[in-house]
C-alpha cells in the first residue's frame, strides 16, 4: 500500500513539473516574442539599456546611422518589418510625423516625449501662431530634447512605463526597474561631472549654430548664444547665410559650436576671410563610430558621445 501510495505520488509530481516546464516554455517563447521597434538611435540605447539581460528584442526601425528622421519615408520592407512588431517606441514632438500614418492600429505606440517641455522651433515656425501642444503632428517644436540628460531621463522614465504596463512583460518587471534606475544614477552622475567639468567657463559666451543644442546647454549652466540658422533638418536659403556671416562678424566670434552633419561647403564658407574655429558636436544620435552598425558599446554610446561633447567645449574654451 505504501509503496502504491508512494509510486501514485511520484507520478504526480512529474506530471505536475512537465506541465510547469510547458507553461513556461511557452510564457517564454511569448515574451521572446514580444519584438520591440524604436523610431531611431537615441531610443534603440535607451530601450536597449531599459531591457538590458532580458529576452526581449528591440530593433531600430531605420539603420543606426541614420540620425534624426525629419524627412525619412518606410520602405515596403520596413512597414512589414514595423507592422510585425508589438511596442513602437516614439520620439514624439514632431520627429516621426512622416510615418505615423503607416503604422498599424494594433500596435502598442509609446511616446517618449510625454510631460517633456518642448522648446519651439524657429526653423518651422508658423507667423506668430500659438502652437497647440495636443496635435499629434507638431511640426513647429524642436524635437531633439534627449540632448538634454534631465530630459533623456524623463522619456527613459516613460518608456519604462509603458513598457511595464504591456501585458507580458510582467516577467522583467524587476529587471527592468533596475536597469532603468542604474542607467539613470549613471546619467546624473554624467551632469554632475559636466556642470563641474564647464564651471570654469561660466563667465563666458558660447555660440552655436545649431537651435538643437539649446536643448544640450538647458543642464549645463553655460551662457549659449544661438545664431539663428539651421543647416541641420532642410536646406537653407544663400540670404540666411549671409545674415549667419554678418552675425559672426559683427559679435566677433572666434569660437563656434556646431552640429557634426554639417557639410564641408558649409564649413569653408563660414571660414572663409576670418579666423572663426569651428568645433562639431555630436547631436547623439548616431553609433560612435558612425560605421552604420550598432557596435558593441552601443548601451554606452550616449553617456560616451555626451562626455565628447563636453571635453570638446572645454578644449576649445579654454587658453
Ligand atoms: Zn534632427
Amino acid at each position: 500500500m505504501y509503496r502504491k501510495v508512494l509510486t501514485l505520488s511520484f507520478i504526480f509530481v512529474v506530471i505536475l513539473l512537465t506541465i510547469g516546464y510547458f507553461l513556461l516554455k511557452n510564457y517564454d517563447k511569448k515574451i521572446t516574442s514580444t519584438k520591440i521597434t524604436t523610431s531611431f538611435y537615441p531610443l534603440y540605447v535607451a530601450t536597449s539599456n531599459i531591457l538590458k539581460d532580458t529576452k526581449v528584442e528591440v530593433t531600430p526601425l531605420y539603420s543606426a546611422s541614420s540620425g534624426c528622421i525629419h524627412e525619412l519615408n518606410l520602405s515596403t520592407d520596413q512597414i512589414v518589418n514595423l507592422n510585425s512588431s508589438k511596442i513602437l517606441i516614439i520620439n514624439g514632438a514632431g520627429m516621426e510625423d512622416s510615418i505615423l500614418d503607416k503604422i498599424n492600429q494594433n500596435i502598442k505606440i509609446i511616446d517618449a516625449s510625454n510631460s517633456i517641455s518642448l522648446l519651439h522651433s524657429i526653423h518651422n515656425e508658423p507667423n506668430n501662431q500659438e502652437s497647440n501642444h495636443d496635435t499629434p503632428h507638431s511640426p513647429h517644436y524642436n524635437p531633439h530634447y534627449w540632448l538634454s540628460i534631465s530630459n533623456y531621463i524623463q522619456s527613459i522614465i516613460n518608456i519604462q512605463k509603458g513598457l511595464l504596463s504591456y501585458e507580458g512583460m510582467s516577467l522583467y518587471s524587476s529587471q527592468i526597474e533596475k536597469n532603468t534606475s542604474s542607467y539613470i544614477d549613471r546619467l546624473n552622475q554624467l551632469k554632475k561631472d559636466s556642470l563641474k567639468k564647464l564651471s570654469p567657463l561660466s563667465s563666458q559666451k558660447l555660440y552655436f549654430l545649431d537651435e538643437s543644442f539649446k536643448y544640450f546647454v538647458l543642464d549645463l549652466g553655460v551662457h549659449a548664444v544661438f545664431i539663428p540658422f539651421n543647416f541641420h533638418e532642410n536646406s537653407y536659403s544663400p540670404s540666411d547665410l549671409v545674415t549667419v556671416i554678418k552675425a559672426i562678424k559683427q559679435e566677433k566670434i572666434k569660437t563656434l559650436f556646431v552640429s557634426e552633419d554639417i557639410t564641408d561647403n558649409l564649413l569653408s564658407t563660414l571660414q572663409k576671410d576670418s579666423d572663426l574655429s569651428i568645433y562639431k558636436l555630436s547631436l547623439l544620435n548616431t553609433p560612435e563610430d558612425s560605421s552604420g552598425s550598432a557596435g558593441l558599446n552601443m548601451t554606452n554610446s550616449y553617456i560616451n558621445e555626451y562626455q565628447k561633447n563636453i571635453d570638446t567645449i572645454v578644449k576649445a574654451l579654454t587658453p
